[in-house]
């Protein structure tokens, strides 16, 4: 058998597994998924370990909306000794010929998962001093391994590259709310950031100096991310701004309908968090971006409806028809995202 394992949000396992789906559908297929309604984790069995390759490979590139992991299966262990669990992943282990720079023992982002978490953390210590015995660490690889423990007895062991996972146990970058930040949801922009931008773009594209618009800024959770790099804010809503974040001088407040208001000059930087049909948003974004007012944008899709899946791909591809050249868009569901999804949008 061979598997792929994504972590992904609970309650989003069947957009997960359609994605993966998709992929394998389109390398011939043959494979299903298994999931079930809030695991938090699909796991895809596919044909065989060239098209699991190839699937990974796909989403590597593509990267999937809905999985935060993406991990190559080795092993999937179904009784664990509760007393001695490494006697039983060692040999397992030890069976792949690779060298690991680092291995993480991890659970679900589930309820289920979360009881889980003292036991990852206790045989994670164990597990890599037992690598560390077999020679099996080597802090220049290029591959990561994980045990995904998925109850106190069963566990899969996968392995990632990691110059194309992501680089945090669960797939979730762990974040301190910013103290004099307005709203919690600052958190998803930065996360957003981090996720969707490498160091090198955040970097180029994050500039002191810079102009941006945000849609739906109020109280300015969002704003507060751009301001504190010093980029120069337009903040469009009815609603009241934070009053300390406009004591900064960087933000402009103008109440006017963010599905109508057009920057008087091209700006760095759209961002958009307004509460509105995705469709909407999507088509108000391509607006911007085939006109040119905005070199790149940030937005949430809100996804309240049942067809989540299909709602997400409507979306982006009205974004791929409507703007012509090449867009380069990446979508994820954030950690902090909760029924929704956030994208990054750009001109080529
Ligand atoms: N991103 C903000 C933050 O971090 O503090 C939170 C934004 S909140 C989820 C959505 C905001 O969008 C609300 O303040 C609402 O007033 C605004 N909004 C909704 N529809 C709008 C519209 N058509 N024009 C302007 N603002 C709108």
């Amino acid at each position: 058998r061979h598997r792929l394992l994504a972590w992904c949000r609970p309650g989003f396992e069947a957009e997960c597994a359609q994605e993966l789906s998709a992929l394998d559908t389109r390398f011939g297929g043959g494979g299903y998924a298994r999931a079930k309604p809030g695991e938090g984790f699909v796991e895809f069995v596919a044909l065989d370990s060239d098209l699991a390759g190839r699937i990974a490979e796909a989403a590597g590139a593509e990267r999937p909306v809905f999985a935060r992991q993406l991990m190559h299966g080795i092993g999937r262990i179904e009784e664990l000794p509760r007393k001695d669990r490494l006697s039983v992943l060692l040999p397992l282990i030890a069976g792949d010929e690779r060298r690991w720079c680092d291995a993480w023992v991890e659970s679900a982002d589930s309820d289920a998962g979360r009881e889980l978490s003292a036991l990852c953390r206790a045989l994670n210590g164990a597990l890599i001093a037992g690598l560390k015995r077999q020679h099996a660490i080597d802090r220049d690889a290029h591959w990561r391994l994980h045990v995904a423990l998925l109850s106190p007895t069963q566990a899969l062991v996968c392995a990632t590259d990691i110059h194309a996972s992501a680089p945090w146990p669960g797939g979730i970058p762990r974040l301190r709310f910013p103290r004099g930040a307005p709203s919690r949801s600052t958190l998803k922009l930065e996360e957003a950031l981090l996720v969707l931008l490498d160091e090198r773009e955040r970097e180029a594209w994050l500039q002191p100096g810079m102009r941006g618009v945000d849609l739906g800024a109020a109280p300015g959770g969002w704003t507060w991310q751009l301001v504190r790099r010093s980029i120069h804010v337009t903040a469009i809503d009815n609603g009241p701004m934070d009053a300390a974040l406009m004591e900064s001088g960087l933000v402009e407040h103008l109440r006017a309908d963010g599905f109508r208001y057009q920057p008087p000059k091209p700006v760095d930087w759209l961002v958009c968090d307004m509460v509105e049909q995705p469709r909407r948003v999507a088509a108000r974004m391509a607006e911007w971006l085939r006109q040119g007012w905005c070199r790149q944008a940030i937005f949430n899709l809100k996804l309240p409806m049942k067809k989540r899946y299909a709602e997400v791909q409507l979306c982006l591809d009205l974004l791929r028809d409507r703007v012509d050249g090449t867009l380069d868009l990446r979508a994820r569901q954030l950690y902090h995202d909760r029924e929704e999804i956030t994208v990054f949008a750009r001109r080529a």
